[in-house]
This record gives structure tokens, sequence and C-alpha cells, in this order.
């Protein structure tokens, strides 16, 4: 890394404490201190792995009243990482930001490779890993409609992040804006004792579901349109 101000941004695992790579820990060993959304959580994490640095909260909360101080702290020397409860900063949780406000400073970023849970939802899911596009959440109500009708023509797999609460409720609009037939795949669990990967059309999926008590996290893939 050429320039002298930098902020690690370092993945933790979706599930399985193992996941993680030799280097990430090895950078958060030598933060000064390490912003992070739970304390609890992350606190798991790093006394696994016998890191003593400070946990600084960061969340979608107070990040942007903390963010400047945080840019400060880097240009006055200090090493800082940033992580999330799951997977990569920045990847529907808090990072774009501190990201962004980092480069107007002339602070570079260093995104270490590692856990997300859209990579093996994609290549699970059986469905062409060519070429996709990620939705991250889609919005709950202001905004729902245009989204998922931007969805009819897109080509490309289709990847979205859902609470099992909502899912029915995903698959359901799916069905009305993609129609029935349209293949797709559910990932819940990733990386933990109960992971599976259910797979068929958005009708199949959505029987599935239907009156069952559906836990723990999940990602869907949907098949992009062929015709
Ligand atoms: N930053 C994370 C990443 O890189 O994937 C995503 C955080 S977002 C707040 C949480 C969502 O990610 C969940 O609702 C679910 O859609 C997905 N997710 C996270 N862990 C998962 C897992 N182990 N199995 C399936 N989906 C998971």
């Amino acid at each position: 890394m050429s320039k002298s101000y930098v902020l690690n941004i370092i993945p933790t695992p979706i599930g399985n404490l193992e996941d993680i790579t030799f280097r990430s820990l090895d950078t958060l060993k030598k933060s000064d201190y390490i912003l992070c959304e739970d304390t609890r959580v992350s606190k798991k994490l790093l006394s696994k792995y016998n890191i003593d640095v400070p946990l600084v909260s960061f969340h979608s909360y107070n990040e942007h009243k903390t963010v400047q101080k945080h840019i400060d702290q880097i240009l006055d020397g200090k090493t800082i990482s940033l992580i999330s409860d799951a997977g990569t900063p920045s990847i529907s949780d808090p990072g774009f930001l501190i990201v962004r406000e980092s480069i107007i400073n002339d602070i570079e970023i260093n995104c270490l490779p590692g856990p997300t849970a859209l990579i093996p939802a994609i290549v699970n899911s059986g469905l062409s890993s060519d070429r996709f596009i990620f939705e991250g959440f889609i919005p709950n109500k202001k905004g729902r409609t245009k989204r998922l009708k931007s969805l009819v023509d897109e080509e490309r797999s289709i990847i979205i992040y859902e609470s099992p609460k909502k899912i029915l409720r995903l698959l359901n609009n799916l069905i009305s804006f993609l129609g029935e037939k349209r293949k797709a795949s559910v990932s819940r669990e990733l990386s933990k004792i109960y992971q599976e990967n259910i797979r068929g059309t958005l009708k199949e999926l959505y029987d599935k579901f239907e009156n069952k008590n559906i836990k723990g996290e999940l990602v869907i893939v949907i098949d992009g349109n062929k015709n």
C-alpha cells in the first residue's frame, strides 16, 4: 500500500468462526482499535483468537456522527480496522460512509478478501454465475414496487438478502413480477450446522416455505430473464 494513511476493512465469518484468514487476524491484532457494530458479537470472535484490541461501536445509528473522529485518528497515525457483525463491511452493513470520507481525506482503503454471504449463495444456487447483480435488501415499503419492476427484464442472475420473517412475502411478490416458473434458490444458514440450499421454481419455493416456521439467515438467488 503506497499511501501512508490506510483504513482496513476486514471481513468476518458469516456463521463459522473458523472462516477468517490469517491476514485478517494479523491485521486485527496490529490495530490500535477496531470499529464494530455490536461489541458483544465481535468480542466472541476476538476472544477466540486471543486478540486484545479495544472495540469501538460503529453502527448505522452513530456512523454519521462519529466518522470524522475516526478519520482524524487515522490522520493522526492510528491503525484502525472496520468489521461488521458478519461478512464484509459495507455490504448491506455500515462501511460505505467511512470509506467515502476516507477517500476524500486521502486515506487509502485496504479491504481484505473474505467472507460474504452473496458469493456462496450464487455458487451454490447452480444458476448462472457468469454475470449477476446484487440487490441487497429490497425496501419494505417505499420504492418496493419500483425495485421489483426493475428486475422484470433483468437477464443476469439476481441475488437478494431477506429475513426469514419476510421471505414468503418476497417470494409472493417475485412470483407476481417474474412469474411462478422462474428458477430460484434459497441458501439458508450458510457455513452453519443447518446449512441448506433449496432449489426450484419460485412457486415451488413458496409452497415449500408456506406454513413453516422459517428460521436462520437467508439469501435468495433468482435466474435472469431468459425470454
Ligand atoms: N455484510 C454481510 C455480507 O457480507 O454478506 C451481510 C450483512 S446483512 C445485515 C445480513 C444478511 O446477509 C442476512 O439477512 C442474510 O440475507 C445474509 N446472510 C448473512 N449471513 C448469512 C448466512 N450465514 N446464511 C445465509 N445468509 C446470510
